[in-house]
């Protein structure tokens, strides 16, 4: 929660965002049950009417989007939204998602021999001087959110944050989305609130 809970705070920092100091981080944010780790539900309405549709796989990480502002007025982030990196790492790779692009994240302290610990921020625009073998250091903007505008979908413009444990021998043209995906890959997904 630490790392995440600091993150939040970044986020709000950087960008400025009218939300109570008092409580950056803390119970400003809102999640909707569909946004959080592992839900099965979608947090969005694709056929226009009100209706709880599922994922078709559980959610592999966390949607950050609305935060109460001052006033307690729910608010959201939108595609001015500079994203930081919420901790030291590497890029080693930068994919398309649907929404936007993936920057994926080797974090360096990983505690295990065989497994390397990745972030994976979706939904985004990465900054142009970010490339694969970027060096990041914590709360480096590293890009802002992508606009969801002009491609069909009902989905606002947030930030998907996915916490991964990969094997170390993974080949990093196989990080994207059809991996993280796919059940069957040796891989273990981390729940972000608790890092
Ligand atoms: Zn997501």
């Amino acid at each position: 929660m630490r790392i995440f809970r600091s993150y939040l705070e970044k986020i709000a920092e950087i960008n400025n965002l009218d939300i109570a100091a008092s409580d950056k981080g803390n119970g400003k944010w809102m999640f909707h049950h569909g946004m959080l780790f592992l839900s099965p539900y979608k947090w969005w309405q694709d056929r226009g009417v009100y209706k709880i549709d599922k994922r078709k796989t559980a959610h592999e990480g966390i949607d950050i989007l609305f935060f109460k502002n001052k006033n307690k007025q729910i608010q959201k982030l939108n595609t001015d939204t500079l994203i930081p990196a919420a901790t030291n790492g590497k890029i080693i790779n930068i994919c398309d998602d649907f929404l936007g692009q993936s920057i994926v994240v080797l974090h360096n302290s990983s505690s295990q021999e065989e497994l390397d610990i990745i972030f994976v921020y979706a939904h985004i625009l990465p900054e142009s001087s970010m490339t694969i073998g970027t060096n990041l250091r914590q709360d480096e903007i590293i890009a802002s959110i992508a606009d969801t505008s002009k491609i069909k979908t009902p989905l606002p413009p947030h930030l998907h944050l996915s916490v991964i444990e990969i094997p170390k021998n993974t080949p990093v043209k196989h990080l994207n989305w059809n991996f993280f995906s796919n059940r069957e890959n040796k891989i273990n997904l981390i729940n972000p609130l608790f890092i």
